[in-house]
Parts: structure tokens; sequence; C-alpha cells
């Protein structure tokens, strides 16, 4: 399964594909969007640039998926809602992670998956070494 790639998000991909999880910024007022979108929507600035994430953040919400939707991906899928430090919430999948060993407010890291075509999609994984 490949996301949609258009005007609005394929600077995203292409930051993604280069092994970097970007975090489009307002030029304006600073603040930080997530999934890219051409306006902010706090002073409806359409002028904006990216910041790239250290990929460190923690676990806001999850849900687990035990029912195939997407061929090609292994279930049950843990879905998550990672609140990333520099401050926005990023939608992703969390890998090497047993479903029993998930818990709200574990501190979580970035690990880019990569089909075996190339191409890359940000996920995560429980920080290694992190004291929670
Ligand atoms: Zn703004």
């Amino acid at each position: 399964m490949k996301p949609p790639m258009g005007e609005d998000n394929g600077w995203w991909w292409q930051q993604a594909a280069e092994g970097h999880l970007a975090i489009q910024r307002c030029t304006s007022c600073s603040t930080l969007r997530h999934p890219p979108r051409p306006m902010c929507g706090d002073c409806h600035s359409l002028d904006w640039d990216h910041v790239v994430s250290s990929g460190r953040g923690t676990l806001d919400s999850f849900t687990i998926l035990h029912h195939p939707q997407f061929p090609g991906f292994d279930y049950p899928l843990i879905i998550v809602l990672v609140q990333l430090e520099e401050g926005t919430r990023f939608t992703s999948q969390l890998v090497n992670c047993s479903p029993e060993s998930v818990e709200f407010g574990m501190p979580v890291e970035l690990v880019m998956h990569e089909d075996p075509d190339g191409f890359r999609l940000p996920m995560f994984q429980p920080a290694k070494g992190a004291s929670a």
C-alpha cells in the first residue's frame, strides 16, 4: 500500500525517502503541523518550511488492529499516536514491540521502515535505553 502523493505532501515523502521525519512549520507563527497542508490552522499563513524531527517521542495513544485491512502487513498492527518532542503529534505504526507490552506514555523512537522496493515509511519502536 502506497500513500497518495500530491502537491501538498510530495515534499514530505521525499524527506522520508531520505530518511527524515519532517514536520511542516509555519514561518509566520512557527506552529508545527502534521499531516502537511497548505495553510496554517492558527494564523492562516500560506508560508511554511519544515524541521526534521529527532524521532523521539512518547506514546500518546494506540489502537491494536487484529483484522487484516491491507495486504502485506503483519497482524496485529499497533497503530500509535506519538507525541513528538518537537511538540506535534504523528500517527504511525509501532514495530518491534508485542501488543502486550504497549503502554501509554512509553518512550518511542523513529525507525525507518523500508519496503523491498526501497519505499520508506516512518514507523516507531520502543526507545532503546530510555529512562521512562
Ligand atoms: Zn501560522
